[in-house]
C-alpha cells in the first residue's frame, strides 16, 4: 500500500532539526512523498521508515513524474480558468478583498488564517506559512467557484454532499488516522487548534470536544471529535463536517485535500505540544 505524507510524518523523528534541508519534519514527509525528495536526507531516520524506503522509492519511481505533470497541467488549467475572471467583481462573494500591483489585479484573503495574494499567474504566502505544492490548485478552484451562495450554517456529514459516494472512503480513512493521533492526547490537541486559530464550539454536547476552522473565508469545517472509552468498547472518533453550501466553493476532490491540509497543520501542532511536554 502506498505512504502518504502523514504516514511518513507520523513515523519521522518530529525534532524540526531543518537537516534534511526543509524547515519541519512534516515539509520533508511531504516534499518526499508528493515532489520525490531525496529520503535519505534525513540523518534520523528510525528503522520503522527504514523498512518502507524500497516502498517509497517505488512510489516515487512509478508516480511522481506523473503527479509533478499533473500538477503542472492543472496550474496551467486553472490558471487559463482564472484570466478571463473579474477578480474586483468576484472578491465579495469570496470573502477577498481587491487590489493591484502594478495594474495586476489580484485577491487577498486568509488561507489557514495567514493572508495570501492570489495574482492570476502566481501565488504569493504570508510569512512563515509552509506552501504544499497543491495549496494554489485549490487557491485557484477556490477563486474561479464564483461563490454562489453565503454558508448557510447547516452543517451536514460528507456523504449527504452530492456524488460523494467513491471519495467517501478517503475521507473515512482521514478521519480514523486524526481519531488515533488524538487520542489519550486530547488537551494537547485543544491547545493545538486554539493557537492554530480554531473556534471552540459546543454543537454536539456528548462530544469530548469541537471545533470551527475558517481555513477559507466561505469555508468554515467543524471538526467533533470523542474519546475512545475502552471500558464500553468505543474506539476514539474523528468527524467532519461541512456546511451544505460548499460545493458551491470547492469541488469534493479539494475538500478533501483541504481536510488533509487542516489535518497537517493540527498536527504539526499536536506535535510540538507534545515534545515540548504541554499537556
Ligand atoms: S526530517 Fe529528519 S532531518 Fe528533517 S527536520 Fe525532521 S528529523 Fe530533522
Amino acid at each position: 500500500m502506498a505512504v502518504s505524507a502523514l504516514q511518513l510524518f507520523k513515523l519521522l523523528p518530529r525534532t524540526n532539526c531543518r537537516e534534511c534541508g526543509f524547515s519541519t519534519c512534516l515539509a520533508f514527509a511531504t516534499r518526499v512523498v508528493v515532489e520525490g525528495a531525496d529520503l535519505t536526507s534525513c540523518p534520523y531516520l528510525p528503522a520503522e521508515v527504514q523498512a518502507l524506503a524500497g516502498t517509497i522509492q517505488g512510489q516515487q519511481e512509478q508516480g511522481v513524474g506523473r503527479k509533478r505533470d499533473n500538477l503542472a497541467i492543472a496550474l496551467k488549467f486553472l490558471q487559463e480558468k482564472v484570466a478571463p475572471v473579474d477578480l474586483a467583481s468576484a472578491a465579495p462573494g469570496l470573502g477577498a478583498v481587491y487590489g493591484e500591483e502594478d495594474g495586476r489585479p489580484f485577491l487577498s484573503f486568509q488561507y489557514f488564517y495567514r493572508p495570501v495574494q492570489v495574482f492570476k499567474d502566481e501565488v504569493r504566502y504570508g510569512q512563515g506559512f509552509e506552501p504544499n505544492p497543491w495549496d494554489p490548485i485549490l487557491l485557484y478552484n477556490y477563486v474561479t467557484s464564483g461563490g454562489r451562495r453565503p454558508p448557510c450554517g447547516r452543517w451536514i456529514k460528507f456523504p449527504e454532499l452530492p456524488n460523494s459516494v467513491s471519495k467517501t472512503k478517503t475521507l473515512l480513512r482521514l478521519q480514523k488516522q486524526l481519531a488515533e493521533a488524538i487520542t489519550g492526547q486530547a488537551a494537547a490537541f485543544v491547545q493545538g487548534a486554539s493557537a492554530l486559530g480554531g473556534e471552540p464550539v459546543n454543537i454536539t454536547p456528548e462530544a469530548t470536544f469541537q471545533f470551527i476552522f475558517q481555513p477559507l473565508p466561505r469555508i468554515p469545517l467543524l471538526l467533533v471529535f470523542y474519546e475512545a472509552e475502552p471500558e464500553e468498547n468505543f474506539a476514539a472518533e474523528a468527524h467532519f463536517l461541512f456546511d451544505a453550501q460548499v460545493l458551491d466553493y470547492l469541488d469534493l476532490e479539494s475538500l478533501l485535500f483541504l481536510v488533509e491540509r487542516l489535518m497537517e497543520l493540527l498536527l504539526a501542532r499536536l506535535d510540538e505540544r507534545g515534545l515540548s511536554g504541554e499537556q
